[in-house]
């Protein structure tokens, strides 16, 4: 492990928090494989900021809800740097806010085909391509959950909650299963955050109206998300595992 430059690979890596956190570790001189559904100028633009804060970088399209693509994008980071040490399960998306009532069956199978098989086939490719002895330092899966999780989403997203809410139990699952692979598995838990995110759930001020809301009383940004993310990756979180760390304002 010594003497090598650690590799991330960063789903949904192209805006917002996963872009954030390919930055940080690029910062901090990690190979970083950025992961993007259909943006290809976006992630290669946080691709080329990565390379700016001084870390080497790849692109890798790939919707995290297609098996084939989430292998290939894991083959495609170990063919570039090698090995890979740690994974951010970020890809996520929300939908238009709606009560349950006028939810259609489409809607919600995206959300969950995106949010919750994406992340467990992501994990899937993670428990195969990190193992590593115990006495190396640890592989790290950060698994990118929300505040709606706690809180429920009612009459905007429940479905989006209900999704993360898995998400909180898979890491808890999954550091049991991993941990004698020498793989830590923590979660991350955003509040209102200042990313596109909002716009593509229709309403592009969200973060701004929900900030009152919030104990801090502002959204928070996505480097401030990036960073708890990025140090749950690190040795600096060595004996963290099984955690859902909230980045959240108080809220
Ligand atoms: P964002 O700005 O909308 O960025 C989403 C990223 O995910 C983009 O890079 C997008 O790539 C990618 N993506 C979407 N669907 C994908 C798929 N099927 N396969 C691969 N990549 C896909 O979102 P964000 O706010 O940074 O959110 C990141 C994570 O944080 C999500 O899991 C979200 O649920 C969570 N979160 C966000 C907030 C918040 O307030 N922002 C709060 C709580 C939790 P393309 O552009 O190429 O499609």
């Amino acid at each position: 492990m010594t003497g090598r430059a650690r590799t991330i690979l960063v789903t949904g890596g192209s805006r917002g928090i996963g872009a954030a956190t390919a930055e940080i570790a690029g910062a901090a001189g990690w190979n970083v494989a950025v992961n993007f559904r259909s943006d290809s100028a976006a992630a290669e633009a946080c691709a080329e900021r990565v390379r700016a804060a001084g870390g080497q970088a790849i692109t890798v399209q790939g919707d995290v809800s297609d098996e084939a693509a989430v292998d290939a994008m894991f083959d495609a980071t170990r063919t570039a740097f090698g090995a890979i040490d740690a994974v951010v399960v970020n890809a996520g998306i929300v939908a238009p806010a709606s009560p349950i009532a006028e939810m259609t069956l489409e809607r919600m199978r995206r959300v969950i085909d995106t949010n919750l098989i994406g992340a467990l086939l992501c994990a899937r490719a993670a428990a195969r391509h990190l193992p590593r002895p115990l006495d190396q330092p640890a592989a790290s899966i950060v698994l990118i959950s929300s505040a709606a999780s706690r809180l429920g989403g009612a009459n905007e997203y429940v479905d989006y909650a209900a999704s993360k809410g898995a998400i909180d139990t898979l890491t808890i699952g999954l550091s049991k299963e991993l941990a004698a692979n020498n793989i830590r598995v923590n979660g991350v838990r955003p509040g209102i955050i200042e990313t596109d995110i909002h716009a593509s759930g229709g309403e592009p001020g969200r973060a701004q109206r929900m900030a009152p809301l919030v104990p801090m009383q502002r959204a928070g940004t996505a480097r401030e998300t990036g960073e708890a993310v990025f140090w749950l990756c690190t040795e600096a979180a060595s004996y963290v595992t099984g955690a859902v760390v909230d980045v959240a304002g108080g809220r």
